[in-house]
């Protein structure tokens, strides 16, 4: 039986010690640690995403503003107050809920956030230096299923990992960040020829492909590591990308769904915050 890997108690341990922090900054005087979120419409999921996130800043004492435009709002007037937002001293961080309205370029749009109030780490500068390996800032998902992986003690020298999913916010930066600290990384995606002589390659498997339980018991070697970034609702409720109940036998540990990386990806954003706060007020 595989050992399950609590997302959920890990990001709670992390965030504790976080709230810790913050408090003790506080002590010495300075302001708390402020994040701006700002919504474009309605969508449901995004709305549920950020109250979450708004839960996580109240618990740990960083201030959260929520703003949201009509999915009207033109391309320029959120230019401008992302410009405002960048020039705003008493705001340490902030984002953009994604996805957005099919009017808007969401490219123009991370572009034009400055990388020192970069709260999710998914502005270019951002990632060319996480590239560079010389970040302060990650992108949320990548960095929690890290500090997962840290927290339960799995090395990544020299094991050989698969990245199934190239996005720009969990494929391609953990794969990066991954190849940074001495894995070696084969990324998969949907044009992959036998994407399961891949998988079964794996000692550590990492799934980002928005498909719900897709990753079966055959596409997984004995003893791997399996980490489920995927996040699907069937029939009211949530799963992963990977087939928990057949590879879970099979597998040495698995983050399961919910519970898994979706709490470390919170965490992991609070912890941008509270950098780019720092880098402001000093230590
Ligand atoms: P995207 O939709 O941006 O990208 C999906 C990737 O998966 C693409 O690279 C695509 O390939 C690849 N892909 C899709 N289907 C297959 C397939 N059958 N075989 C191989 N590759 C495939 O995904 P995201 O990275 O944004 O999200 C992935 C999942 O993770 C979603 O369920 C999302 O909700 C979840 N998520 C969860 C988070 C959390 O905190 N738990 C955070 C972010 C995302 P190609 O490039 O060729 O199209």
């Amino acid at each position: 039986m595989a050992i399950i890997i609590d997302g959920k108690l890990t990001a709670t341990k992390y965030n504790n010690a976080l709230k810790d922090s913050i408090n003790e900054m506080v002590q010495k005087g300075n302001r708390q640690p402020k994040l701006v979120v700002i919504q474009i419409g309605s969508n449901e999921a995004s709305s549920l995403y950020i109250r979450n996130k708004k839960r996580a800043c109240e618990n740990v004492g960083i201030l959260f503003e929520h703003k949201v435009f009509e999915e009207s709002v033109s391309e320029s007037n959120l230019l401008d107050e992302i410009n405002k937002l960048n020039n705003d001293e008493s705001v340490d961080g902030f984002l953009v809920q994604l996805p957005l309205p099919k009017n808007i370029d969401e490219d123009k749009i991370i572009n034009a956030i400055s990388p020192s109030k970069d709260a999710d780490g998914f502005c270019p500068i951002t990632l060319g230096n996480v590239v560079l390996n010389k970040s302060k800032i990650f992108p949320g998902t990548p960095k929690g299923i890290i500090r997962l992986l840290d927290e339960y003690k799995i090395d990544v020298t020299g094991k050989k990992v698969v990245v199934v999913g190239r996005s720009n916010i969990v494929g391609k930066p953990i794969s990066i960040m991954l190849t940074n600290l001495s894995a070696t990384v084969t990324v998969c995606h949907s044009k992959t020829v036998d994407l399961k002589s891949e998988t079964c390659k794996a000692d550590i498997l990492i799934v980002a492909i928005g498909s719900a339980k897709f990753i079966k018991e055959d596409f997984v070697k004995d003893g791997a590591i399996i980490i489920d970034v995927g996040t699907n609702k069937v029939d009211g409720k949530f799963c992963g990308d990977v087939d928990f109940e057949s590879v879970k036998e099979k597998v040495s540990a698995i983050t399961p769904v919910p519970g898994g990386v979706g709490p470390m990806t919170v965490n992991s954003l609070l912890e941008n915050v509270f950098t780019l706060y720092k880098e402001k007020v000093g230590n």
